[in-house]
């Protein structure tokens, strides 16, 4: 059975053609899935009899299975998702006044292995399909729904590319749940969650696809942020392709201490991450590149090393995003005192820079950047090492 969450455009293109359908089927379908947000064939009312049986034939809307589903104190909420053979991923709810954002992971795990990570010290085991990550925002605004959510200011023309009108015959606009509230719970998603996107990059395209699609989320490229540890040639890529808004992890000024935190830049140095950022501002909706900044301490948070930073990026567009780092257990790092981290964002003010600090979100829940960790069914040897380390270390 197909999983129209797969799909993307053409792929749902290609569905209804091969069903022998008329292209506008297609964005009807497509209604129906994320934006009715429905999981059954038979409640697409506004398709005739024939069609719905023989879709119901050959398509099962199949969303995630949750396991846990929590909220923290501050509203943020964690779902954990089963997606198969002993793993799971998480993904985090974060409501803000005038917004609701979506962290979605995109693999099960992560190859990278960021010293300071949670998710990479447990191994990696697998790339998310389509389905699988389109199926996190797919969910979480209907749970959210459910629940009577309705996170954000924005006028529902926003939300509906064709201005609130309905898509379908009959006036079914009654039931498209984003105009019953008003508002879309979810207006904003980051792939922030677990794992490295841009190493699964077909998959997370085609989502990404989706999730601006006026047939489907909707979202603007600006509400749609994706987060790299520096994947060059796939940053080169996703310019063409699909230019969303872009965050990079950078966590240090040089390479020795990049190559230490951020194993990647050993392929990928700050040589070429950097014009890399700068040349995807060419074709991305915000004129800037989000530098993503883990606040550890004694390790990367000096005023020297702020100073560094600034000389470092000066001719690169952009923003700094300071995150005091998340302990999570087995980790060798500190978070920085708060007034460190405020006087490095001081420095990097001073230089010119708009520096903002992120706000923890989600802490008593472990939701917070760093802390996903899911359940994974480790493919690489990295488990077996770390165990053997420390085994090594208690020994001598
Ligand atoms: N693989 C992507 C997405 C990772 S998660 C990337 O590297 O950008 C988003 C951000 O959280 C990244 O900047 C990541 O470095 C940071 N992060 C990871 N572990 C953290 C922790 N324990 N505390 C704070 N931030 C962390």
């Amino acid at each position: 059975m197909i999983n129209p969450l797969d799909l993307d455009a053409t792929g749902l293109a290609a569905l209804v053609a091969d069903l022998g359908e008329k292209p506008f089927r297609a964005k009807q379908l497509s209604h129906w899935v994320h934006q009715r947000l429905v999981d059954d064939v038979t409640a697409m009312t506004d398709l005739s009899r024939a069609l719905r049986e023989k879709l119901a034939s050959v398509v099962e809307i199949r969303g995630p299975t949750v396991v846990r589903d929590t909220t923290a104190s501050d509203g943020t909420r964690k779902w954990l998702l089963d997606v198969g053979a002993g793993n799971a991923v998480e993904m985090v709810y974060i409501p803000e006044d005038d917004r609701g954002t979506l962290c979605v992971s995109s693999q099960a795990g992560c190859a990278l292995d960021c010293a300071f990570c949670s998710t990479g010290k447990q191994g990696f085991n697998r790339n998310l399909t389509t389905g699988e990550i389109v199926g996190q925002l797919w969910h979480a605004n209907r749970a959210l729904l459910a629940d009577g959510v309705s996170a954000t200011g924005r006028p529902e023309r926003e939300l509906l590319p064709s201005g609130g009108k309905a898509r379908s015959a009959k006036g079914a606009l009654a039931s498209v749940p984003w105009v019953d509230h008003g508002r879309a719970p979810i207006t904003n998603v980051v792939m922030m969650g677990m794992g490295e996107p841009l190493a699964n990059y077909d998959n997370v395209v085609a989502a990404l696809r989706v999730m601006l699609d006026d047939n489907a989320y909707g979202l603007s490229r600006r509400r749609v942020t994706l987060s790299t540890a520096g994947l060059v040639p796939a940053i080169d890529r996703l310019r063409e392709d699909c230019p969303v808004a872009l965050a990079v992890s950078l966590h240090a000024g040089n390479d020795p201490l990049r190559d230490r935190l951020v194993p990647i830049n050993r392929k990928y140095p700050l040589a070429e991450l950097l014009p890399a950022s700068v040349r995807y501002l060419a074709r991305a909706p915000r004129d800037f590149v989000t530098f993503e900044y883990v606040m550890l301490d004694g390790v990367n948070d000096s005023i020297e090393q702020a100073r560094e930073l600034a000389q470092l990026v000066r001719e690169v567009p952009c923003k700094f995003n300071l995150i005091p780092w998340n302990p999570f257990p087995g980790a060798d790092f500190q978070t920085s005192p708060r007034s460190r981290i405020l006087e490095f964002q001081k420095t990097l003010i001073d230089a010119g820079f708009v520096t903002t600090i992120r706000k923890t979100r989600g802490e008593d829940i472990d939701a917070a950047c760093g802390q996903l960790v899911g359940q994974v069914q480790d493919r690489t040897k990295r488990q077996i090492r770390i165990q053997r380390a420390s085994a090594n270390n208690a020994a001598h």
